[in-house]
């Protein structure tokens, strides 16, 4: 680590970004064993939200504990998958990620996609080999699902991500009483009309999970039975 990047984590250590580690997993970026860094904080507030906890609670872990549990699995680990919360508005991440690449680990990262220009940077330095980027629901919907209007940030990180040459993957959590299937089939016509080439994942909502809001159990069938045209792959999670 340079002096001055100690300098920097050492003052980041003063403040605990990170409300915990999932240690080990291999379903989170693909094809790599990597583990899961869950940044405390979010500037959405998805009804459907599985991680309440992270998302209105603090953090308890510093960058530098970070960095020293990463030492410890340089040589079992690909890849370092980083989420959330939402990770793009954590100060100090670009150091972060420099000090992450520097053990030789891949850097993933999952964004709610509110912030493009954090990552029209992050792109540009080369810090990122992966992303996963949620899409919510098309423009009149995305205000209910998330309790903020973020969309154009949505579509500009979207043309970014498709303008680079960064391996990503688009993903939509679906919940049958938030999402018509109409909603679902329009928003496959606006990643065609921006010319997404990649795999559209439509994540089904876990049932009986806490959340931050509370809605109804999903009839995951209604999708199962469903017919979605698309020029790309759209591929079923958890059904
Ligand atoms: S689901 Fe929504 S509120 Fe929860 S972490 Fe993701 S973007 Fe934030």
């Amino acid at each position: 680590m340079s002096t001055s990047n100690v300098s920097n984590l050492v003052k980041a250590n003063a403040v605990k970004p990170i409300y915990s580690i999932t240690p080990f997993t291999l379903l989170d970026y693909p094809d790599k064993t990597a583990c899961i860094v869950w940044f405390a904080g979010c500037n959405m507030r998805c009804l459907y939200c599985y991680n309440p906890d992270i998302v209105l609670g603090k953090g308890k872990l510093s960058f530098q504990d970070l960095i020293l549990f990463l030492k410890s699995r340089v040589n079992l680990l690909d890849g370092v998958v980083l989420s959330g919360g939402e990770c793009t508005l954590q100060k100090n991440l670009f150091q972060l990620i420099q000090e992450i690449k520097k053990l030789g680990l891949l850097v993933k990262i999952d964004t709610n996609g509110s912030n493009p220009k954090t990552l029209a940077l992050l792109i540009k330095e080369k810090l990122l080999d992966y992303v996963a980027l949620d899409f919510k629901a098309p423009h009149e919907k995305f205000k209910y699902i998330t309790k903020v209007d973020y969309y154009s940030q949505f579509i500009a990180t979207l043309k970014l991500l498709i303008a680079s040459a960064i391996p990503f993957e688009v993903r939509t959590t679906y919940h049958s009483s938030l999402l018509a299937l109409t909603e679902l089939q329009q928003m496959i016509a606006i990643l065609e009309k921006h010319d997404y080439r990649g795999v559209y994942y439509i994540q089904n909502f876990r049932n009986d999970t806490r959340t931050l809001s509370a809605v109804a159990n999903s009839e995951p069938n209604t999708i199962n039975n469903a017919v979605l045209k698309a020029n790309f792959k759209v591929a079923l999670r958890n059904f």
